[in-house]
C-alpha cells in the first residue's frame, strides 16, 4: 500500500458529521462528532489524531482499523442488566478525545501521538463473521473511545443488526446529541464512564477536558433514543475521591434516569502517568456506595475488587440476593426468566434475556 495516496488507502474515508466554514475560513472544516467541536485548518487533525482535514473535507483515518478485537463477557464493559452472562465481540481503533493521564488502554487511546496509527484492517462484514464465528451475541465499541471512530461503529452496527446481533458502546459520553441522534437505534446500550466523580476540575487538570458538563446532555439524548444505560465512576484515590461529586452524580442519575439504573465505582489502580498514585482503598469504594444508596439508587456495584459482595445484585425490595457474581462471571442466578425476585415477585430493571455462559475469559480472536 506504499504508493497508495493517502485517501486512497481502505482505512481512510470521508467522515461524518462535519461542515465547511466561511466567512475567511474557507477550506477549513469544524468536526460535530464530540464536545471538542474541532475546528480544523487543511492538512491539520483534529484533537483525536485521527480525523484529517484533507483539501477541504473530513476523513476519518481508522475505518475499521482494528487495534484490537476480543471474545469478553458482558459483565467486563461493565454492563451487569443488559442480556446478563452474554458474550460480544469487542473491537476498538486508536486514538481518543480524551487526554487521561490513567489511562489504562494508552498505548492504544494516545498511541497516534507515539507511535503513528495502526490496525487490522476488517471491513463490517468481516467483524460481523467474527463475532458470529465465536458465537457472540453483541459487538462492543471499547477499549478507545467508540465517538472517535464513529463511521466504523455506524456501519459495523448496521452489519451487526441484519445478523441479530445487538450492539452497545463504552463511551466517555462526551458525544454531540448529533451523533447520539445519528446512531439513534443501531446502539442498544451505552456504558457511560465517568472519572473523579465528574469533578470539573479534575476533568480540566487530569484529563484535559475543559468541561464534563456536555455529557450529562449526552446521556438524556442516549436515553430520548431508547438506548439501555449504565453508570460507572472511576475513583481515583486523593485526586478524584470527593464524596460531594458522587452525591451530585447519585441525585442526577435517580432525578434523571430512574433510581434503579445499575452505577459502578471503579477502583483505580496505578497506570500510565499516575503510577505513583495507589490503588483505591476498598473503605473509601464502600463509603462512596452508601452516599449513592442514601441518594436512593437501588444497584450500586463496587467494580475491580473480586469478591466483594457489591459485585451482586440484591432485589430492591425485600433485599434477597438474586445474582451471585465472582469477577465477571455469574455463579448464580436466581431471577426468574422475566427477571422477578423468586423470593418476592419484585420486577428487578434488567433488559435483554439470561444467557447462561460457557466462556468466562477474553478471547483474542484477531
Ligand atoms: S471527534 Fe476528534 S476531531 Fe472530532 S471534535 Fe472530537 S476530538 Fe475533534
Amino acid at each position: 500500500m506504499g504508493s497508495l495516496r493517502l485517501t486512497e488507502r481502505p482505512h481512510v474515508r470521508k467522515a461524518r458529521l462535519w461542515v465547511k466554514l466561511s466567512d475567511g475560513k474557507e477550506g477549513w472544516v469544524r468536526c460535530d462528532l464530540c464536545q471538542r467541536r474541532c475546528v480544523i485548518a487543511p492538512g491539520k487533525y483534529g484533537a483525536c489524531g485521527v480525523r484529517k482535514n484533507i483539501g477541504g473535507e473530513l476523513y476519518t483515518l481508522v475505518y475499521g482499523l482494528l487495534s484490537a478485537s476480543n471474545i469478553d463477557p458482558i459483565e467486563k464493559k461493565p454492563l451487569l442488566h443488559f442480556y446478563p452472562g452474554s458474550t460480544v465481540l469487542s473491537i476498538s481503533t486508536v486514538g481518543c478525545n480524551f487526554f487521561c493521564q490513567f489511562c489504562q488502554n494508552f498505548e492504544i487511546s494516545q498511541s497516534r501521538l507515539e507511535k503513528g496509527l495502526y490496525g487490522v484492517y476488517r471491513t463490517p462484514e468481516e467483524v460481523v463473521r467474527l463475532a458470529l464465528v465465536y458465537g457472540a451475541d453483541g459487538i462492543t465499541y471499547t477499549y478507545n473511545e467508540p465517538t472517535i471512530f464513529f463511521e466504523t461503529v455506524y456501519d459495523v452496527a448496521k452489519e451487526a443488526k441484519k445478523h441479530g446481533l445487538f450492539n452497545t458502546m463504552v463511551t466517555n459520553g462526551y458525544m454531540t446529541p448529533e451523533a447520539v441522534d445519528e446512531l439513534g437505534s443501531l446502539i442498544d446500550a451505552a456504558t457511560v464512564d465517568f472519572k473523579g466523580g465528574g469533578d470539573p476540575e479534575f476533568y480540566r487538570k487530569i484529563m484535559f477536558v475543559p468541561d464534563p458538563e456536555p455529557i450529562y446532555e449526552a446521556i438524556l439524548a442516549m436515553k430520548d433514543k431508547g438506548w439501555w444505560i449504565e453508570i460507572t465512576n472511576l475513583v481515583v484515590p486523593i485526586l478524584g475521591d470527593k464524596p460531594e461529586y458522587v452525591r451530585r452524580m447519585a441525585r442526577w442519575i435517580v432525578e434523571n434516569l430512574g433510581p434503579e439504573v445499575p452505577f459502578h465505582l471503579l477502583r483505580f489502580h496505578p497506570d500510565y502517568k499516575l503510577r505513583h498514585v495507589p490503588h483505591t482503598p476498598v473503605k473509601t469504594l464502600e463509603k462512596l456506595a452508601r452516599i449513592a444508596m442514601e441518594e436512593g439508587l437501588k444497584h450500586v456495584y463496587i467494580g475491580n475488587v473480586w469478591g466483594h459482595p457489591l459485585e451482586d445484585t440484591y432485589c430492591p425490595k425485600c433485599g434477597y440476593k438474586v445474582v451471585d457474581r465472582e469477577g465477571f462471571a455469574i455463579v448464580e442466578w436466581r431471577l426468574t426468566s422475566d427477571f422477578r425476585c423468586p423470593r418476592c415477585g419484585y420486577k428487578l430493571n434488567f433488559r435483554g434475556e439470561y444467557t447462561p455462559r460457557n466462556i468466562n475469559y477474553p478471547m483474542p480472536v484477531m
